[in-house]
């Protein structure tokens, strides 16, 4: 009985499938939420404001930054991202678990930070990633090729994490991924 909601830290390179299989979670738990971050890159057609990200103006997250709103934020290819603070705690206070989907740079500066559980979703190969990046219809060849450099990146601070998911077939992950969601949130301690 008045338990806080545990946070789940969530990273994966650009175009493994995170946001897929994050929002399945989101449609099987009711209170497991996730965070919804500020970003000054722009809207991409299927995106919705306020859903997938709110969309703001660099000057605007600038001083974000100055009124210290934000518990991490980043800068990834060329563009802020930011956790909002409030947000994190308005759902924890009423026992919701919060899932912050952010990229390595934050978790890394959050593992000092606070108490999480820190899941790393990787692609079954480059070549896969590369496919999927492809297939999303979302990135010019040149952003495609900056995630992938990137990526590899990524893929080297899988080690400070807790979980490991591979994300081959979306079934088997999202199987393995909501195990874990199960299994942490029945923890005695
Ligand atoms: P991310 O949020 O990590 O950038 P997305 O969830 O947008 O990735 O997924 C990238 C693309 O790959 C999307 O077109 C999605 O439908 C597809 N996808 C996700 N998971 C799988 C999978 N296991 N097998 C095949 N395609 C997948
Ligand atoms: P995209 O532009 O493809 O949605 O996201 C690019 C990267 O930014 C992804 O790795 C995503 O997880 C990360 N990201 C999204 N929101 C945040 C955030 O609030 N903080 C940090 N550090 N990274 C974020």
């Amino acid at each position: 009985m008045g338990k806080k909601g545990i946070i789940f830290v969530v990273s994966a390179p650009a175009g493994t499938g995170k946001t897929t299989l994050v929002r399945m979670l989101q449609d099987e738990f009711p209170n497991v939420i996730e965070s919804i971050s500020y970003t000054t890159r722009k809207k991409r057609p299927q995106e919705i404001p306020g859903r997938d990200y709110y969309f703001i103006t660099h000057q605007e997250f600038e001083q974000k930054i100055q009124d210290g709103e934000f518990l991490e934020y980043a800068e990834v290819f060329g563009q802020y991202y930011g956790t909002s603070r409030k947000f994190l705690n308005e759902q924890q206070k009423i026992g919701n678990h919060v899932i912050l989907v952010i990229d390595t740079q934050g978790a890394m500066y959050l593992k000092e930070k606070i108490q999480a559980v820190f899941i790393f979703i990787r692609p079954p190969s480059m070549e896969v990633l590369k496919e999927r990046l492809i297939a999303r219809k979302s990135e010019s060849d040149e952003a495609i090729a900056e995630r992938l450099l990137w990526a590899k990146k990524e893929i080297e601070c899988m080690k400070s994490y807790d979980y490991e998911i591979v994300n081959d077939r979306l079934d088997h992950a999202y199987d393995v991924l909501r195990s874990i969601i199960i299994a942490e949130t029945h923890r005695i301690k």
